[in-house]
């Protein structure tokens, strides 16, 4: 019996007019992630199917569309002609060696082809599974342990399953523009990433390094992490940066409590340089807020006031550290992250690190170096690193 994974989408049925540019954005994203794999993808109406893949691949690929922006859930079925002999046939080889309760559950999309309605046909499959299996299987219409799901589409097919596997929800990359991630190596911004993606963002990154104070391990540890986004994002392009300039000029001339503080400023400063560049809309930060001294309302305000003109989000600033750790063990970041590194913010680590800054002395501060000589400087040091989903 033929079988093929039928794709149900999410939010996308909120979208009225543009609900075509959605669906377009889910089926390529799908495709892309598919491509190694020999297989068919189609669009039925109200579902995409998976078909002619090979039975060696059903694993992965259901891995794969589990962590696809857009899919709200998906089936592996059995898919038949809509017709009562077929279904029944479908029914009863997937029936075939179960044992306990269930029951039958139809739901119509084509109400022509059948003259049953979706109760006629739930009660007369689930009569002749009870005729057949009637040692090993007891309909409990309450609380079945298994659910026949038929799903009578309007292309004439009928797909059964008995699982329902979700998927991430949310809304097709790169339905919602495009963001610049501010990816350090810790547990938090890709967290944020996952999460932008998830928003239907397509999500670049910049790492900030202080080499050679910072080593080459903290830059693999980031490009481990974005590997690992990447099987939410797609593929991800990282801008390296070098911030050891910054860093040793604020040590050289600046009060040392201020050290985070005008880095901060400097990461942001090239961040919006990068957006206006590279055409990205927002800036995405890992920051929670009260999270470290760089995360008070007023540090955050005395950073952000060098972005100018893009918003800069931050999907996590209201979260636990806790609720943070949950969504990495989930996206499968978090043994990369709690990895010993160096992160370029913890290079000359102040001992007393302003906690709430004030605006016109950070200035002060910042007039002791030529910080924008600097930032173009840094904006040189820049190297592009291209992440791929395979
Ligand atoms: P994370 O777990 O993401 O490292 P954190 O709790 O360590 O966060 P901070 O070091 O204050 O917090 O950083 C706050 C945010 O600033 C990060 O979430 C990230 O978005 C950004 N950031 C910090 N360091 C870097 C870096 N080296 N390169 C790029 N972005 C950085
Ligand atoms: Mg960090």
């Amino acid at each position: 019996m033929k079988k093929e994974i039928l794709i149900r989408f999410g939010e996308i049925f909120l979208k009225g007019k543009n609900r075509g540019f959605f669906e377009k954005t889910l089926i390529s994203n799908i495709r892309e992630n598919l491509k190694s794999y020999n297989v068919q993808i189609a669009k039925i109406p109200g579902r995409y199917v998976v078909k002619n893949y090979s039975e060696d691949d059903e694993f992965e690929i259901i891995e794969r569309l589990k962590k696809i922006p857009g899919i709200f859930s998906f089936s592996v079925a059995y898919c038949v002609p809509t017709s009562m002999e077929e279904i029944e046939k479908a029914s009863l080889d997937l029936m075939d060696g179960l044992s306990g309760t269930f029951k039958v559950q139809t739901n119509r999309a084509d109400k022509q082809t059948l003259s049953l309605n979706s109760m006629q046909i739930s009660a007369e499959i689930g009569g002749k599974i009870l005729q057949k299996y009637s040692q090993n299987l007891k309909v409990d219409i309450k609380t079945p342990q298994i659910v026949l799901n038929i799903d009578i589409r309007e292309n004439k097919e009928t797909y059964l399953y008995e699982k329902v596997i979700f998927g991430v929800g949310g809304m097709p990359v790169g339905t919602s523009s495009t963001g610049l991630l501010l990816l350090s190596g810790g547990i938090d911004s890709p967290v944020a990433g996952y999460m932008m993606a998830k928003r239907g963002v397509k999500v670049s990154a910049v790492h900030f390094h202080s080499y050679p104070y910072t080593s080459n391990f903290a830059r693999e540890k980031v490009e481990k992490l974005a590997k690992i986004i990447s099987a939410y994002t797609g593929n991800m392009t990282i801008y390296m940066v070098s911030m050891t300039e910054l860093q040793e000029q604020i040590n050289a001339k600046c009060n040392s409590s201020y050290m985070i503080t005008l880095l901060r400023r400097g990461m942001f400063t090239v961040a919006e340089r990068l957006c206006k560049k590279f055409g990205k809309k927002m800036i995405i930060t890992g920051e929670s807020l009260g999270q470290v001294a760089s995360q008070t309302i007023e540090s955050m305000t005395v950073v952000s006031n060098v972005v100018k003109s893009t918003p800069i989000i931050r999907p996590l600033v209201a979260f636990d550290k806790c609720e943070t750790i949950d969504i990495a063990k989930k996206i499968g970041t978090f043994n990369t992250s709690i990895e010993p590194f160096e992160d370029c913010c913890t290079v000359f680590l102040p001992e007393n690190p302003i906690v709430k800054p004030d605006l016109q002395k950070t200035l002060k501060e910042q007039s002791k170096i030529d910080f924008d000589a600097i930032i173009d400087r840094a904006m040189e040091s820049i190297e592009v690193v291209e992440i791929n989903h395979d």
